[in-house]
């Protein structure tokens, strides 16, 4: 029995004794008005009907021993019967009122510890600096004052299958809504389980128990454990958010920087190497000396090979940025391909190339810089994993209304398991590893970036670049653009 039965059950035992005492010496009248004080003051400690109940009992109990004649239920019709229903309606009435008042009173109060509950978890969330330690937060409140077990899972996280709410943090995923006692869903589980939802997004799942003593969800109904679930979900939706926020600010902030440093880069660089270039050549012109002239092809050699690291790094950078300005033209594979062709042939004079170029391709919607410089470091490779004697090719053709370069060499090759891999930056297939040693000098300078750029600019262009081997040996590295419906030339209307 609970401690307010108990106390009610002493106020009818305190009253009954005393109407017993005071029986003979004060009229009945004033006994039942005393019978009608105990009721009321035990009302209070007891439910409406256990307080009528009560009151309708005492009453018939009043009639048996007080109420002549005694030990009988007859009554005096012309005296006390009406005394008798007033007795009954009065207490009945009062028990009734008295234990509603207390009932208000009691969901005030509850109301109050709700209200208290609710800006005491809120507050202590809203300092957390973090996630976890609003997780935390919101653990150890919810614990203290439910005496319960209490289980937060937040995003994608699960309960292992053989944890205890495994079977009720399911039902919650499968219902969508709350499981368990009061629910009207999974009554039987002896946990409450509710998902933690901010506006419609479900960023969680949350649970209360699990408990053998069923009497504690009569203090904690489901609306009470959703207006706290809901706060919680609320306030670290409330922290995610301006976290992610932050998190993009701060990148935002270090890619203006990263831009600023590659615009400083791209002209502090770029001008003295333009410069070396431009001094070496007309000293190569003006200058008749063997030694002097193997000095300067060497200076312009290694000016030429840092211009390119330097390209190719800016346009790396440049492309790893989300919003890379690409400047798109309608462009003939032609004057494209010319482009390339001129400037390897002026860098590798001594190399073969054999350009298959036909004349009826149709134009290319592309970034024409950034697709010289794709198909420039495809042939670069070409030559410098190839040896000297052997011819490099550069053929385009028309397929299934795609455009498709391919670069052949007659190289040392790319191991199959290495075709995807050297794609990703600074990846590099060393001679060494492939025990050949023929073109070590070459092949060794290099930062492993010239691919990872083909591939990028080829993503930008939503083209296909892939590697092949070639019959007979070398590698064929293609480069295939989706179609691409022809710009309609404007009609001049005659006059
Ligand atoms: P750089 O940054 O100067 O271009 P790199 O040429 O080493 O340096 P990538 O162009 O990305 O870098 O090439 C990656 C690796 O792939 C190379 O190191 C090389 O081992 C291998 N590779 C690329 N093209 C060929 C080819 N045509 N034949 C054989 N191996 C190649
Ligand atoms: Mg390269």
């Amino acid at each position: 029995m609970s401690t307010s039965s108990w106390l009610a059950l002493l106020i009818w035992v305190i009253t009954a004794g005393a109407i017993v005492t005071l029986d003979g010496w004060v009229t009945l009248g004033n006994l039942a008005l005393m019978l009608v004080l105990g009721s009321t003051l035990a009302s209070y400690w007891m439910t409406a009907s256990a307080s009528v109940l009560a009151s309708a009992v005492a009453v018939a109990l009043f009639n048996w021993f007080l109420v002549t004649p005694r030990y009988t239920f007859h009554v005096q019709l012309d005296q006390d019967l009406l005394l008798l229903a007033t007795l009954l309606g009065t207490s009945t009435l009062i028990s009734m009122l008295t234990s509603r008042l207390r009932r208000h009173a009691q969901d005030q109060s509850e109301h109050a510890r709700q209200a208290e509950r609710l800006q005491q978890l809120g507050s202590r969330l809203q300092h957390a600096s973090s996630v976890i330690e609003q997780v935390q937060a919101a653990h150890d409140l919810l614990h203290e004052w439910t005496g319960m077990p209490v289980t937060l899972w937040l995003g994608h996280a699960a309960p292992e299958p053989i944890h205890s709410l495994y079977r009720a943090w399911q039902a919650s995923q499968q219902e969508q809504g709350a499981v368990g006692p009061g629910t009207g869903r999974h009554a039987d589980l002896n946990a409450l389980v509710v998902p933690l939802r901010a506006g419609v997004m479900r960023i969680g799942t949350f649970a209360l128990g699990p408990t053998d003593n069923g009497e504690v969800w009569n203090r904690w109904p489901i609306e009470r454990v959703q207006a706290l679930a809901r706060l919680i979900a609320d306030e670290v939706h409330r922290l995610q958010s301006s976290l992610q926020a932050r998190e993009a600010q701060d990148r935002l902030q270090a890619q203006q920087l990263r831009n600023t440093l590659l615009a400083a880069i791209s002209h502090d660089y770029r001008t003295p190497l333009a410069t070396i270039t431009g001094a070496a050549s007309s000293l190569q012109v003006n200058n008749n000396d063997a030694g002097v002239q193997t000095a300067l092809r060497t200076i312009l050699e290694e000016t030429e090979h840092l211009h390119r690291m330097t390209s190719n790094t800016l346009q790396m950078a440049r492309l790893d940025t989300l919003e890379a300005p690409l400047h798109f033209s309608w462009e003939s594979v032609e004057e494209l391909c010319g482009v390339v062709l001129a400037s390897t042939r002026r860098r590798h004079p001594e190399r073969q190339i054999e350009a298959i170029v036909p004349t009826d391709l149709p134009l290319l919607h592309c970034d024409p810089v950034l697709v010289v410089q794709l198909l420039d470091n495809l042939i670069e490779n070409a030559l410098r994993y190839s040896p000297s004697h052997q011819i490099v090719g550069l053929h385009v053709r028309l397929e299934d209304g795609c455009v498709q370069f391919d670069v052949l060499d007659r190289g040392i090759g790319i191991p199959d398991a290495w075709r995807d891999k050297v794609f990703d930056p600074f990846r590099r297939v060393l001679p060494e590893m492939r025990g050949d040693t023929s073109f070590a000098d070459s092949a060794r300078r290099g930062m492993g970036l010239g691919l990872a750029l083909c591939r990028a600019i080829a993503n930008a262009h939503h083209a296909r670049l892939w590697i092949e081997a070639r019959e007979g040996g070398g590698t064929v590295i293609c480069l295939r653009f989706t179609s691409q419906e022809q710009p309609t030339a404007p009609v001049e209307e005659i006059e």
